[in-house]
Order: structure tokens, then C-alpha cells, then sequence
């Protein structure tokens, strides 16, 4: 038997309106018997796309890019057509008999390490709600409850030798400990005594770590994140950008933080399509996975001149990829979590939607720049 029932292939063609499909993913307007956009498969300005709902098919002049709606998934998504037919189905309703599971996650190259990272993140879970009083004590007092740790899979990292203990228990060797960087050249864990926030790649792997510290100790750094290791590169990697795409699409906007703690900031405010480049400076691979949401990005940088530095550089880098940008109005020297604190939901909700176009912020830079 094939992979798909014939049946089940046309009862989601005929389901799956390309319009509606089309829409989910960039701006789609009405213009005589037809749609249009702007082509995402090329470096379009003007709307090249042509999408006909009598034909369900999808057309652009200048690239050539054409096809029918699950072409048009498997493309923008950058995924199989097969991968493609369930993502379809799943828009729609439509409920395959067999469920796909995609053969290439499986068989990726580094499972044993992605294998690894969670069996250490669950381990680290299990620690945070076993630590009772510092580490519980310090994420309530940020209002970091239950449902936001488990959203981030949020945990504490004990003692080194606990966690090498149980590391090894486990049957991992001192090399696959150093390939996913979590045991440094003396056989030492590389974090302990820190809340753990992982770090996935664009498909939910997870990679790495950013780790806080909850001291108040000058001495010791707030934040050690993850050298680079066999599967982390930070320069390949956006924060959160699995779990934001879709709100991102849903909500025609993608939040650019610079940390962690911003983006867990935004979802305790029920906004869900914030990322952040963890302090990078911005590379042609977060760029690509930025760009490839589609939808304009509200840089959320500090107030600080650091802050405001970072985000004109990413903001002249987007322009020239071509990205559509807004510059959120910088409250002070306040970050998304002192907002929230502050003012709540509402107040954050508030705070993101003051935005500059980048020519403004271009000029409200210069002016500053001038007069300090
Ligand atoms: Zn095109």
C-alpha cells in the first residue's frame, strides 16, 4: 500500500482552500478574479504572486515559483511534500487514518546527542521542584510559575558531581558529555547551582543551555551559555523560534529580544511570538529563519546604548535582507520583565505595540547621537 490513500490525498486537496492555506502564511489581497501577495520565494516588492481559487493553484511571474497548495507548503516550510500533506491536513482538520511521523528527524545524524540534552533536561526538571526552597523561591518571585517552566522546560541545575552522577548512571561516556558541552576537559559539569533554560534549534531539538545565576554575587557572571559544541552553533540559532512561528503567522508579527528572560517575559503576558538572538550579533542564518516567518519583526532591544547600538545593526542588516522592520519605542532603560512586573500583561501588551519605522529610529539615533 502507498504512503497515502488517493482518497485521503483528494479529500484534502478539495478541503484545503489554497487562498485560505496561502493566507496563513503572508498577506493575501483580493484583486479582480484573483489573489495576490508578495512572492516569498524570491526578493519581491511589488505583489508578483497570483493565486487563482478557481484553478487552487499558485503562480509567480517574475520566479516562476507555481504549484498547487501542498507545493506551496512543502516549499515555504522548507519541508517534503509528505511532510507537507499532514501540515495541510492538520490546517484543516482533516484526519489522516495514518499519521506521519517524519523518517529524517529519526534519523538524524545527532539523535543520540538531541537524546542526551533531554534526558538531561528532564533530569533538571526533576531537581527544580526536588530543590524545594532557592531555586523555586527565586522563579516565583519572577513569576516564573508552573505552566511558564513547563512551557521552557525550565529547571535547576544541582551540584556538579549530582549531575555527572546521574549523567553517567545513565551510560553516557565523558566524550558524549563533552560533545553537548555539559562536562568541561577536568570531568567538571559545566553549569551547576543555575536555573537552566534550554535552547532549541528551529525544529525542537534541543542544544544547549542559556543558565542564570541567583546570586547577587558581582563576581559571578548572570548568564553562561553553552560553548559551541557538535550540535550548537549560537550563530545558527534564534530562541524560541520553534515554539514562535506559528503565533508569529497567526499574529503578523515576530518580537526580536535580545535574552531569554524577555521572551519568558512576553509569554507570561500571553504574547507568543517573541524569540530573541541571545546577545549574537545578527548572522546570515538567523537572518534566513527570520525572514522565513514572513511577517515584520518588532525589535525589542534595552534602552540602554548598548541595547539601542544592537538594534540599529539588526535593523540595517534586515532592511538590506529585505525584512519588513518596526523599532519598538525604548521605555528607559526598562526591559520586557521589569514592564511586566510593573504594569502587568496589559502594560507589556502596551509597550510592543509603540513601535518607530526605521527611519525614524534612524533619525531619532542621529539626533541622539548629536546631542550626547
Ligand atoms: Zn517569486
Amino acid at each position: 500500500m502507498s504512503w497515502i490513500d488517493d482518497k485521503d490525498l483528494a479529500a484534502i486537496r478539495s478541503q484545503a482552500d489554497i487562498v485560505d492555506v496561502v493566507s496563513h502564511y503572508i498577506q493575501v489581497e483580493k484583486k479582480g478574479n484573483n489573489h495576490v501577495a508578495v512572492c516569498p520565494f524570491h526578493d519581491d516588492h511589488d505583489p508578483s504572486l497570483s493565486i487563482s481559487q478557481d484553478k487552487q493553484i499558485y503562480k509567480c511571474f517574475v520566479c516562476g515559483a507555481g504549484g498547487d497548495v501542498l507545493g506551496f507548503v512543502s516549499r515555504i516550510e522548507n519541508i517534503t511534500f509528505r511532510e507537507s500533506v499532514q501540515k495541510v491536513a492538520d490546517l484543516v482538520g482533516y484526519q489522516l487514518r495514518t499519521r506521519y511521523v517524519p523518517q529524517e528527524k529519526k534519523e538524524s545524524e545527532h539523535q543520540k546527542q538531541f537524546d542526551l540534552m533531554q534526558t538531561y533536561i528532564d533530569f533538571l526538571k526533576y531537581e527544580l521542584d526536588a530543590s524545594q526552597d532557592l531555586a523555586l523561591n527565586y522563579l516565583n518571585q519572577r513569576k516564573i510559575n508552573a505552566n511558564i517552566r513547563d512551557i521552557f522546560s525550565i529547571g535547576y541545575a544541582p551540584s556538579s558531581s549530582r549531575s555527572m552522577q546521574f549523567l553517567k548512571a545513565k551510560g553516557y561516556t565523558d566524550q558524549d558529555l563533552m560533545d553537548t558541552g555539559l562536562m568541561n576537559e577536568k570531568g567538571d559539569a559545566v553549569f551547576y547551582d543555575r536555573i537552566m533554560i534550554p535552547i532549541h534549534d528551529e525544529n525542537g531539538n534541543p542544544i544547549a543551555f542559556t543558565a542564570r545565576t541567583m546570586r547577587k554575587d558581582k563576581n559571578v557572571p548572570k548568564y553562561i551559555n553553552s560553548g559551541r559544541t557538535v550540535i550548537y552553533d549560537k550563530g545558527d540559532i534564534v530562541f524560541n523560534y520553534h515554539r514562535a512561528k506559528e503565533a508569529a503567522r497567526k499574529e503578523k508579527r515576530v518580537i526580536l529580544c535580545e535574552g531569554a528572560m524577555d521572551v519568558i517575559a512576553f509569554e507570561k503576558a500571553g504574547i507568543h511570538e517573541a524569540i530573541a538572538n541571545l546577545g549574537t550579533a545578527c548572522t546570515s542564518k538567523q537572518l534566513s529563519l527570520i525572514k522565513n516567518l514572513h511577517v515584520p519583526v518588532y525589535i525589542c532591544y534595552d534602552g540602554d546604548q548598548a541595547g539601542q547600538n544592537a538594534a540599529y545593526h539588526f535593523a540595517q542588516k534586515a532592511v538590506q535582507a529585505h525584512i519588513d522592520i518596526q523599532v519598538v519605542v525604548a521605555n528607559g532603560t526598562k526591559d520586557p520583565d521589569d514592564i511586566y512586573n510593573e504594569s502587568s500583561a496589559e502594560g507589556l501588551q502596551k509597550f510592543v505595540s509603540k513601535t518607530q519605522s526605521y527611519v525614524d529610529f534612524l533619525i531619532l539615533d542621529i539626533y541622539q547621537a548629536r546631542t550626547t
